[in-house]
């Protein structure tokens, strides 16, 4: 086997597919019994952060939020150029790339997928849509053998704004679906998988709605008033591979390991 796809789940953690979410996870948890699956501990539980160590290798201590200050009062998005780091589909540029959650909106490669709600999709709505978009052009990527990246950032962004147990239920349900969908066909398929996150959720308010807004000062992305989960800090990782990272640089270089592998050839 000389393929990879790694499937990137933003906020799943190791303690929401094993413990908060499990019962709504089922196919995932099956994954987690049957292959390698580990839970990997994090000093930060950041996002944009942590998938730059995931898909760069590299530990850039200031890239805590995806914006910074232009001045008092205005903001904008951090872009591409201003991380000094090379990320591994830069590396190796054939590879399909899909929603990449390193800058804002995220990252696309040698796929038609476009970024829902600029890679901030806030409403259920939006997610349902972000999840089966996912769906369509990772599945349709597994029949070109190019090794793939996909990331899907529902489950990040439903937990923040919601407690509401139906509606977590059923962004869960179709999460587990979709990645059944997409692993089950990377097996046919002859790849070796991964499935990766940044961190974990937790319950911080025991309100049942949160609230979001457009930023004042750019209003094209919305932003989280109130938030009903947070961040954690642990990652899931599950691989067909034998390997048990330990950190989110180590699962770089499983990344980078195999690649090697399929570009000497
Ligand atoms: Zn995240």
């Amino acid at each position: 086997m000389n393929k990879l796809i790694v499937l990137g789940i933003d906020g799943l953690g190791y303690t929401n597919l094993t413990q908060h979410q499990k019962q709504f996870l089922p196919r995932l948890n099956k994954l987690c019994e049957t292959y390698t699956c580990t839970s990997i501990p994090l000093d930060v539980a950041i996002s944009p952060r942590n998938w730059t160590r995931i898909f760069s290798g590299q530990d850039l201590k200031w890239y805590n939020l995806f914006i910074k200050p232009v001045d008092n009062i205005n903001y904008r998005l951090i872009r591409r150029h201003e991380l000094p780091v090379k990320f591994i589909w830069e590396k190796y540029p054939d590879m399909i790339v899909i929603n990449a959650p390193v800058v804002i909106p995220p990252i696309c490669r040698n796929t038609e997928f476009k970024p829902v709600a600029y890679g901030l999709p806030l409403s259920y709505y939006e997610a349902w849509r972000e999840l089966n978009q996912v769906r369509r052009h990772t599945l349709k990527a597994l029949d070109t053998n190019k090794p793939i990246i996909s990331v899907t950032t529902v489950f990040d962004r439903i937990l923040h704004i919601t407690g509401n147990e139906a509606t977590i239920k059923k962004i869960c349900i179709e999460l587990d679906e979709v990645i059944h969908q997409i692993i089950e066909k990377a097996i046919q398929n002859k790849y070796n998988w991964i499935i990766i996150s940044d961190h974990a959720m937790k319950r911080v308010s025991s309100d049942t709605e949160g609230k979001t807004a457009p930023r004042h000062d750019m209003p094209y992305i919305k932003t989280v008033t109130k938030a009903i989960h947070g961040h954690d800090e642990n990652s899931l990782f599950i691989s067909n591979l034998p390997d048990k990272p330990t950190s989110l640089t180590h699962v770089y270089q499983i990344i980078e390991r195999e690649l090697k592998q399929i570009y000497r050839f």
